[in-house]
């Protein structure tokens, strides 16, 4: 009697351990999709930077083509100014040589001012690209950790299965159908030790007459959570 309650108890335990190493199992593709995540972002980054980067500079490149094309004119201007017929024409030309030399030196500011923003970006990008090394190296640190665990939670696992048809071999054969219809079902929870008169699975209350039959090893289950029940001491 004390034997098949026993039984019972080390299945018990059993099946939590083997829940909780599953659980751990489960875990280790988690861990790894995270650490990919974090390369993902990071290397997003770094290429939404370059590309924010490439757009300065094709528009810097812009203006400096109108700069150079000002400054063709301006150039154009001068030569004409030497072979002006008339002071009007002379003031016109100068007005406007004025002009676009104005609008040229505000533009070089600009110019100046965009290169400096591209230097600033350049910087973030250097970062961001240090970002992305170092999310890798963890990637890579996490990887052999989660590659380590995994094979150690086999071979727990392994262990645990042959404690598992040890410990059933041991069953009483009434005990086995419905031992093996719940576990299927319930995993851990098909079985619940009952202290004070209650289900450790559920934690309902049972009655005296079932409470009696857990003590003498007959089949028990839970009216409340269909758990075999053994008394847990
Ligand atoms: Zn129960």
């Amino acid at each position: 009697m004390t034997a098949v309650l026993n039984v019972l108890r080390d299945l018990h335990r059993i099946h939590q351990q083997l829940a909780d190493i599953r659980g751990r199992l489960d875990r280790c593709p988690k861990l790894l999709n995270t650490a990919q995540a974090k390369v993902d972002a990071a290397n997003n980054a770094v290429v939404a930077k370059k590309a924010d980067i490439q757009q300065l500079q094709l528009a810097a490149k812009e203006q400096e083509l109108v700069l150079e094309e000002r400054a063709a004119k301006i150039r154009d201007r001068q030569a004409r100014l030497k072979e002006c017929g008339s002071n009007k024409e002379y003031q016109m030309l100068k007005e406007e040589i004025q002009k676009e030399e104005e609008a040229n030196s505000e533009l070089s500011d600009k110019i100046l001012l965009a290169y400096e923003a591209i230097d600033q970006q350049q910087e973030q990008a250097g970062s961001l690209g240090n970002d992305l090394v170092a999310t890798q190296g963890d990637y890579e640190t996490t990887a052999a950790q989660v590659a380590e665990r995994e094979a150690s939670l086999k071979i727990d696992l392994e262990r645990i299965k042959t404690d598992l048809q040890s410990a059933e071999s041991q069953l009483p054969s009434d005990f086995v159908g419905e031992y093996r219809r719940i576990t299927q079902a319930k995993g851990e929870d098909a079985l619940g030790g009952v202290s004070d008169n209650c289900c450790g699975t559920c934690y309902k209350q049972i009655t005296a007459q079932m409470m009696n039959d857990v003590l003498t090893a007959k089949l028990t289950i839970c009216g409340s959570c269909g758990a075999i029940l053994y008394p847990d001491d």
